[in-house]
């Protein structure tokens, strides 16, 4: 294995001067040097081969000892420094102070292929920045984020992407679900691969400090490592990172609300300086299409991470690092204009994201096409209807036959022998709207078909998926891991063998713990 690391962030950033690895505010600092934890019986369970080759691993790389010890983090690799980054964060809406990664360890940057990666450990031990907590993961955690980081990627979704998902052979404890009951679980770390891992924390901390040098340095290195196309960094330079964070935040939110996925954890120490999905905690899928769904039991009183709020709290974020880029600007009104102009931006993107998923294209007029969503909407929401398998099988409309359009998306029904009679009174009525509406596209019933799917998904990672793999996995059977990841390198292909993840959730999984609920313990 021929990995070259270079350390270009440790280089160019301030570090912490303090080298013990103790829990401690760390001042003036991106970074602390710190070692990752010895392992007891590294194991790979799986490792990404696409990910491997973008950062210039071979498959017998992978197969290799060396890749055993380095992404576990038994063995550190030629050339590089491990470090933990220094953030804050706003959690839940509130100053949380410093935050910082508590259980990633960064390996440094690999370039290749004119594209420059950091690798970074996730349950690799604890930092400076671990608080109260054991700077580990566990395998369910660990799981989820592996396949889903992938998952996303393959959806077309900006995200960070990972290597390799390995057990430590350690046992970690946790409180699965913050009731009291501790067990112990297997201890697994993965290795997460991103071209940075920069949060919107990173900043906010330097900011709550007023530590403006820092904060100008580290704004300086994002916008040359990051964003050159935007010029040297300078004050109209600061403005135009802001406006394309917040293009790149908004764009990412559109698409998660397009394939139903729901974060979880918002936070800004969770939302990435470049416009990915990062850190995959409590996250869920839309099953049943419901704007006030939100799979983090932490979250379950105010649901302020819920599916329908996630563009508003994007905007949310977006005023907090406004706030923290402020210093290097000492103007508000270009950073308010930004934010005022996200509003009408969502409006825009999201009305072409919803008439992309009903095959329109702009020949109806936004109106009418904001009435018929706007239907679609309420009509979705009033009995649990899978999103997932209703925008698919919508794809086999038939603008001529409005009458059949029922039967169509019927499969997308969780109760359809329960279905009032009022309730397919207005499908009737609306898919006749459809019907009228697509008969203004020029495109035929195949070809629109054929669009519809590159934006639909055939296959999302449902959660209850990602429960069954846990639970095999957890009995040392890898084999539902290896399924997931591979269906899910092509979600919107037909894959008839797989036709059958392609179905409503069961209702064992209805309340289930890991499926219907999760908790930020991981
Ligand atoms: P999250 O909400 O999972 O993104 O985590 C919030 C903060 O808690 C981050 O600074 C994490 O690094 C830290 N954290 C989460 N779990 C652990 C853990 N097991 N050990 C140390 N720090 C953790
Ligand atoms: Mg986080």
């Amino acid at each position: 294995m021929n990995l070259r690391i270079s350390n270009r962030f440790t280089k160019e950033l301030p570090g912490d001067l303090i080298y013990e690895n103790t829990r401690r505010q760390v001042h003036s600092a991106c970074y602390s040097y710190v070692t990752p934890k010895k392992t007891s019986g590294p194991t790979l369970i799986h490792a990404s081969e696409l990910v491997a080759d973008a950062i210039g691993i071979s498959s017998e790389g992978i197969n290799s000892p060396e890749f055993l010890n380095i992404f576990s983090g038994n063995a550190i690799a030629s050339g590089s420094a491990p470090y933990a980054m220094c953030y804050g964060g706003h959690q839940f809406g509130h100053w949380a102070g410093q935050l910082g990664d508590g259980r990633a360890i960064n390996l440094g940057q690999v370039e290749h292929r004119d594209k420059q990666w950091t690798l970074q450990l996730k349950g690799a031990g604890p930092t400076p920045y671990s608080r109260t907590a054991d700077g580990l993961a566990v395998l369910r955690s660990s799981i989820r984020e592996y396949l889903c980081s992938e998952a996303m990627h393959h959806l077309g979704v900006p995200t960070t992407r990972a290597l390799s998902l390995m057990l430590t052979g350690d046992q970690v404890m946790r409180d699965m679900l913050y009731d009291g009951n501790q067990a112990y679980e297997k201890g697994a770390v993965v290795c997460r691969v991103s071209p940075s891992f920069l949060r919107f924390g990173s900043f906010e901390i330097f900011a709550a400090r007023k530590d403006i040098d820092s904060l100008k340095t580290l704004a300086d290195y994002t916008i040359r490592q990051y964003y050159s196309h935007l010029g040297e960094p300078r004050k109209e330079t600061y403005i135009a990172l802001f406006k394309e964070v917040t293009e790149r935040t908004l764009d990412m939110i559109i698409h998660w609300q397009r394939i139903g996925f729901v974060h979880g954890v918002m936070n800004t120490d969770n939302l990435s300086i470049l416009g990915l999905t990062i850190d995959y905690g409590p996250y869920g899928w839309l099953e049943g299409y419901d704007y006030g769904w939100t799979p983090n039991t932490t979250d379950r009183q105010h649901k302020r991470y819920r599916y329908g709020n996630q563009p508003n709290i994007g905007l949310w974020n977006l005023a907090q690092l406004a706030n923290a880029l402020y210093p290097l600007i000492n103007e508000a009104a270009p950073l308010e204009d930004i934010l005022k102009h996200y509003k009408d931006q969502y409006e825009t993107k999201s009305l072409a994201m919803m008439q992309s998923k009903l095959g329109l294209t702009n020949a109806g007029g936004p109106n009418e096409d904001e009435e018929l969503i706007g239907r679609l909407r309420g009509l979705l929401q009033q009995v649990e209807t899978d999103m997932t398998i209703f925008f698919r099988n919508l794809g086999d409309f038939k603008k001529n036959d409005p009458e059949g359009g029922f039967t169509v998306i019927e499969a997308a029904f969780y109760q359809l022998d329960q279905l009032p009679q009022t309730i397919s009174d207005q499908w009737s009525s609306w898919f006749e709207s459809y019907g009228k509406r697509l008969q203004k596209e020029a495109v035929n019933d195949a070809d629109r078909k054929r669009q519809m799917n590159l934006v639909n998904p055939k296959y999302v990672f449902r959660n209850y998926m990602a429960q069954l793999a846990i639970d095999d996995a957890d009995k040392g059977n890898y084999g539902l891991i290896e399924e997931m990841y591979t269906i899910l390198l092509n979600p919107y292909d037909e894959q008839p063998a797989y036709q059958r993840w392609f179905a409503k959730r069961p209702e064992w999984a209805r309340h289930k713990v890991g499926c219907s609920m999760l908790s930020c313990s991981s």
